[in-house]
């Protein structure tokens, strides 16, 4: 069983529908996915009708842009109530360029009374130049309440990979897997300039290795 819980529509920044989005995941082999449109959940009108006809699982989720020490990053919040208003209202105020980002700690709490779960958003990315503080960034972000970490990314390397494992599994944090995808255009592109596939379900997870409590 495999899952990719970090994929884009065009209803943020990629360029596929929730159709197509959705008939990609079954084609690849998925058994559940997550959209994580930047600060909307306005593709799962679409996505509910399109993977109940499919019998794909959807998990509610988004990703969000958060401070942490003056640093914005993303946030993924998972399995949200839908109809929570102050998820919502997080989500309205955060939506446009010109939108506010609030500390992390503070959009943690927010989805945890939506009863959502936080993840942190592919380390690799964000720390990229400071994977040899990993350890130590992680460690200093925990008391955020963070739920967990997007161990598994197209872009994190295998020591980055290793590092949040074993930072989860330490302190009993989820273990998540996504793969970010945009699109055909940014995924040529990515490809090219970085050799990074970042395609729905690219990466190929066993459900084994991961820790989904709370999200599946
Ligand atoms: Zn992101
Ligand atoms: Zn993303």
């Amino acid at each position: 069983m495999y899952v990719d819980l970090h994929i884009h529509t065009c209803f943020s920044d990629g360029t596929q529908s929730p159709e197509e989005v959705a008939q990609i995941a079954k084609n690849q082999g998925l058994s559940a996915i997550s959209i994580c449109d930047h600060n909307t959940i306005a593709a799962y009108e679409r996505l509910y009708i399109a993977c109940k006809s499919l019998g794909l699982k959807l998990i509610p989720g988004a990703e969000i842009d958060v401070l942490w020490q003056n640093k914005r990053m993303h946030l993924l919040a998972y399995n949200f109530d839908f109809t929570n208003n102050a998820m919502s209202e997080l989500l309205n105020s955060t939506k446009h360029k010109s939108g506010k980002c609030y500390p992390i700690e503070y959009a943690c709490k927010i989805i945890r009374k939506a009863n959502g779960v936080p993840i942190i958003a592919h380390p690799g990315v964000t720390w990229h130049e400071e994977t040899d503080d990993l350890s130590t960034i992680l460690e200093s972000i925990k008391s955020t309440e963070i739920g967990g970490i997007e161990c598994y990314y197209p872009w994190n390397t295998d020591d980055v990979t290793e590092i949040c494992i074993d930072f989860c599994k330490q302190n009993n944090l989820c273990i998540t897997c996504g793969c970010d995808g945009h699109g055909d255009e940014n995924k040529k592109y990515m490809f090219d300039l970085f050799g990074v596939d970042y395609d729905i379900g690219s990466k190929k997870v066993p459900i084994s290795l991961l820790n989904l409590r709370g999200i599946l």
